[in-house]
């Protein structure tokens, strides 16, 4: 595939960890944010990331200077006129979503393919509101990017089998591997996950136990190295939340009801550890500090 500069929308969690690992692998990165001093913000955290692999001797120094220089960081959209494949990591909200691809769609040269790392949205609605359905598909990361080793593909009715052999062997090149999965709210990760960490969050709300309760009795009693609790931080509340309602929405079926208190927290701000505060506090290293017992 004649695949050299990646432009990827979006330099919070995802957009970040995704231009890391493209870096890593050789591209060229276009990293785009709607300011300045969002997309210069996501560039320290992929250099903070590179510091700790240096340190833990994963990457050599100066392989660490030259994976930055390929990102380039800009908040101007124009720029991503000069990409072969565009990867979309913005807010998890169908219409701040289309609106990008629109405006892409006018940018971009009609070959390039669109990809979205939607968590839960329609890849196949999103794709037939621009002019590019057949080369519109979803490419569905885990977090963190760097870490994690599954890339989930989403075909929307109208992808193209060139387009997904494309994104297959671009999610290859990064290092992962990938299944596919169906175009259904949630895809497959997200349906089976999102509603246990919503049900831990209603085990809170109910007061059946404590947040350290919650987490401990899920790390060990069924073996997971990281509570619902704190997982739920780690992707974000907002994000959690939305999911949530795609679910709920679309199948109309109540056992997807976001709980409450997930939305109350959303509502203060608490959007978990990329913010400081979710269901724990995160000091400057980023250790939770569960809260008392008694709190909700
Ligand atoms: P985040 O809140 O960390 O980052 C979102 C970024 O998008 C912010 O920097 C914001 O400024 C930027 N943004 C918003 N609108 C924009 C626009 N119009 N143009 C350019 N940038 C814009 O969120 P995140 O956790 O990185 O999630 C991003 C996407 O990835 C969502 O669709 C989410 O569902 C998906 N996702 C998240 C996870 C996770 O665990 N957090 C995992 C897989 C997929």
């Amino acid at each position: 595939m004649g695949l050299n500069t990646l432009g990827i929308i979006g330099a919070g969690q995802m957009g970040a960890g995704i231009a890391q690992v493209a870096a890593q692998s050789g591209l060229n990165i276009i990293l785009n944010d709607i300011s300045q001093d969002m997309v210069a913000h996501g560039r320290q955290s992929i250099e903070r990331s590179l510091d700790r692999m240096i340190q833990r001797g994963r990457v050599k120094p100066d392989e660490g200077d030259r994976i930055l220089r390929r990102i380039e960081i800009t908040s101007d959209l124009d720029g991503l006129a000069a990409t072969d494949f565009v990867i979309e990591a913005v807010v998890e909200n169908e219409e701040a979503k289309v609106e990008l691809f629109q405006k892409l769609d006018r940018i971009c040269p009609p070959e390039v393919i669109f990809a979205s790392n939607t968590s839960s949205i329609s890849i196949t609605r999103m794709g037939a509101r621009t002019s590019r359905a057949d080369r519109f598909i979803g490419m569905h990361f885990m977090n963190p990017v760097p870490a994690m080793r599954l890339v989930e593909i989403i075909r929307g009715l109208a992808t193209s089998p060139e387009t997904y052999d494309a994104t297959r062997q671009l999610a290859e090149r990064l290092g992962k591997e990938t299944m596919t999965a169906e175009d259904f709210p949630g895809f497959i990760v997200n349906r089976i996950l999102l509603p246990m960490l919503n049900e831990a969050i209603y085990t809170l709300y109910e007061g059946v136990g404590g947040v350290s309760d919650i987490d401990t009795a899920m790390r060990l009693g069924t073996n997971q190295p990281m509570g619902p609790l704190e997982l739920a931080d780690l992707i974000g509340l907002d994000t959690c939340l939305a999911i949530m309602e795609v679910m709920h929405r679309v199948f109309g079926d109540d056992k997807y009801r976001p709980c409450p208190l997930l939305k109350k927290y959303v509502d203060a701000g608490y959007l978990g550890r990329k913010v400081g505060r979710g269901f724990y506090k995160y000091d400057a290293q980023g250790t939770p500090i569960p809260p008392p017992a008694a709190a909700r």
